[in-house]
């Protein structure tokens, strides 16, 4: 059975319907990227999964049970952990205080203190520190760290490489590896391409609230996944734009 079964899921902002009647499972285990560009409900999807935004329809099943209803801090309780894009940590607490936060819903597991930090080695004597004196990248490691303080079984990971270094961005990709290996089923969005498809196994596209792309990472083509991106059937011979840094065009839309 999967773990994450999202069944018709209508997600709006007032009018605006910023995700569309979205299906799509995640089994246990398994690494899924999400691409789209900005504004494409990537992260309305994972604030609804994480019970941080009430969907208007569908419904959301972990592991079979319905938790479409319950609150954020019953979905961690069962299992569902967000770091969110903007990483939201408490600024004026220390980085230890932080984690610990989070422990205070934490399920039995593998994650405690010290298996953070054997994970994120950047944040080695940082513990006495106040999280908003961190650099971006020691941040980000606290708020992933502090997601899995609370051995999670389905890890949300929104965008965690935005606005960093390609240096740091490395490091914490390298953290990931460790944790990705150990068999926690994830879900993340990546603005990159590359490293999306590097640590996935399947690739979900994003356009206007609506998945357009659901392929395995091995099949898929990058081609494929730049089309699905922009919303477009290549031309024959067509360059692929990078998504990672290109912004769509109306004039690289087809026609409707
Ligand atoms: P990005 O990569 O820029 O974060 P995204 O794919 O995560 O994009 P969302 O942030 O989910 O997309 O936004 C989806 C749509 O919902 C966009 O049109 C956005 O402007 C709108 N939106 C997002 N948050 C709000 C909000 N709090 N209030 C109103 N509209 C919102």
């Amino acid at each position: 059975m999967s773990l994450l079964s999202i069944e018709s899921l209508e997600v709006r902002h007032g009018l605006l319907r910023a995700v569309r009647e979205v299906s799509f499972t995640v089994d246990e285990g398994e690494v899924v990227a999400m691409v789209g560009a900005n504004g494409a409900g990537k992260s309305t999807l994972m604030r609804a999964v994480a019970g941080a935004h009430r969907p208007a329809d569908g419904r959301i099943r972990l592991d079979g049970v319905d938790v479409t209803a319950r609150r954020a801090h019953d979905r961690v309780a069962a299992g569902i952990a967000l770091v969110p894009e903007g990483r939201r940590l408490f600024a004026d607490l220390t980085v230890e205080e932080n984690l610990l936060v989070a422990s205070r819903v934490k399920r039995s597991g593998p994650w405690d203190l010290a298996a953070v930090l054997a994970a994120f080695p950047l944040l080695d004597g940082l513990l006495k520190r106040r999280a908003g004196n961190l650099s971006g990248g020691e941040q980000q490691a606290v708020a992933i760290g502090r997601a899995l303080m609370t051995n999670p079984r389905l890890l949300l990971l929104d965008e965690v490489s935005l606005g960093l270094a390609p240096i740091v961005v490395d490091t914490l990709y390298q953290s990931l590896g460790t944790i990705l290996s150990g068999g926690t089923t994830v879900l993340l969005v990546e603005q990159d391409l590359g490293r999306a498809l590097g640590v996935s196994r399947r690739v979900l596209c994003m356009l206007e609230g609506r998945v357009v792309l659901d392929e395995s990472a091995d099949a898929v083509t990058r081609e494929q996944v730049v089309d699905a991106y922009f919303g477009l059937s290549r031309a024959k011979g067509g360059g692929a734009a990078n998504p990672a840094t290109a912004v769509p065009e109306e004039s690289e839309r087809e026609p409707a």
